[in-house]
């Protein structure tokens, strides 16, 4: 039986915490993540009708995208919202897990689903994230160029963009004098050695450097590998916030926001002025994206699709891209069933199911 730590793992092996924003606290809310895990719901939000399917379900487990404690807690009293929902979980032994802005910094995340569900395609982050990678650099003897640089690849390094297994080498001499005690795997005790070596630099994201350097030990012949782990301060553009691609066909504005209208189910669009221009780049940002407004005009997006956004927002675009604003729970409604298929795709056979519980708080009254 997989445990609550194994699911955790599965959904920080795609959706890393350290990529969550500095006001955000995702990852292990409530529970014990060495606890067996004896199914998961996965949610937007967490609400008492999600905690009681879940008890019904005989799920140990709720996946939220938006952290109930997110604010500092001061107390945990009833009567109070987020006390009532931490209290019912762990009278019920029901472990909480939030995987919010670290989802929505990857490209595969919340506004990848909203992208694929909109048929946007060449799809990139719309504000990149920095120091996301770093670059290891290490000396190995010819012999074992390949065998290392696999292993490193092996270990999640050398993917750029589209292209994986990417390095650099280049021919040079180590030079190094074995002192005694030492175990050298060429070259004398008390003598200095000269090897034909290979220069191997390669990079890799933050999160894996254990793995990277596990890797680089356990498949480098020397007893003590040299390398250096610089971080690099490139923009890579599968991190970060929000999202930007095309449509394979241009569309006018308004058959864009009937088709919009009915792939979210929303019960109004709310829309800067139409710009009398097809939509051909479009921009996203599932949640309040309103701070990514200028990122989507300078990337001259024909549309920015978001929610939450105030009043003089819609003043911004100034005819050059229309704003929508499609409702926050709207936009981010298919989080559910992505962090199914993150856990789905690793445990087939685990018990796993998006809430069949509407959670969004705001009515229309039409
Ligand atoms: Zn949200």
């Amino acid at each position: 039986m997989q445990s609550i730590g194994d699911i955790i793992n599965v959904l920080e092996t795609e959706a890393p915490l350290f990529l969550q924003e500095v006001y955000d606290n995702s990852g292990l809310v409530c529970g014990d993540a060495n606890a067996p895990c004896s199914g998961a719901t996965t949610a937007l939000d967490l609400t008492e009708a999600v905690i009681d399917e879940a008890i019904a379900r005989k799920h140990n487990l709720i996946v939220v995208h938006h952290p109930p404690i997110f604010a500092p807690l001061k107390r945990i009293a009833k009567g109070e919202f987020v006390s009532d929902l931490l209290i019912k979980a762990i009278v019920n032994n029901i472990n909480i897990y939030a995987c919010h802005t670290n989802l929505d910094n990857v490209l595969w995340g919340v506004n990848g689903e909203i992208a694929k569900r909109l048929g946007v395609t060449q799809t990139r982050v719309l504000v990149p994230a920095a120091d996301t990678h770093k670059k290891i650099t290490t000396f190995v003897p010819a012999s074992h160029l390949d065998s290392v640089r696999a292993a490193l690849f092996a270990a999640g390094a050398g993917k750029i963009g589209k292209y994986e297994a990417c390095s650099f080498s280049a021919s040079g001499s180590g030079n190094f004098k074995p002192l005694a005690g030492a175990d050298p795997f060429i070259g004398e005790i008390g003598k200095i050695h000269t090897e034909p070596e290979e220069r191997i630099e390669v990079i890799f994201p933050s999160h894996l450097e254990s793995a990277i350097t596990k890797a680089l030990f356990s498949s480098h012949p020397y007893e003590t590998p040299a390398y250096d782990i610089l971080g690099l301060e490139n923009n890579f553009h599968e991190f970060g916030g929000g999202l930007i691609g095309n449509l394979e066909n241009p569309m006018k504005e308004s058959d864009f926001l009937s088709l919009i209208k009915a792939t979210f189910s929303t019960g109004i669009i709310r829309h800067s002025p139409l710009t009398n221009k097809p939509i051909k780049t479009v921009a996203v940002c599932g949640g309040s994206g309103k701070s990514m407004i200028s990122s989507a005009l300078r990337n001259n997006a024909d549309i920015f699709l978001t929610g939450d956004l105030g009043y003089h927002d819609f003043f911004s675009p100034n005819g050059r891209m229309l704003l929508a604003d499609i409702g926050h729970f709207e936009s981010e409604q298919y989080t559910s069933d992505l962090l199914a298929r993150m856990i789905k795709e690793k445990f087939p056979t685990f018990a796993v199911l998006k809430t069949g519980i509407n959670t969004n708080p705001v009515n229309y009254f039409l």
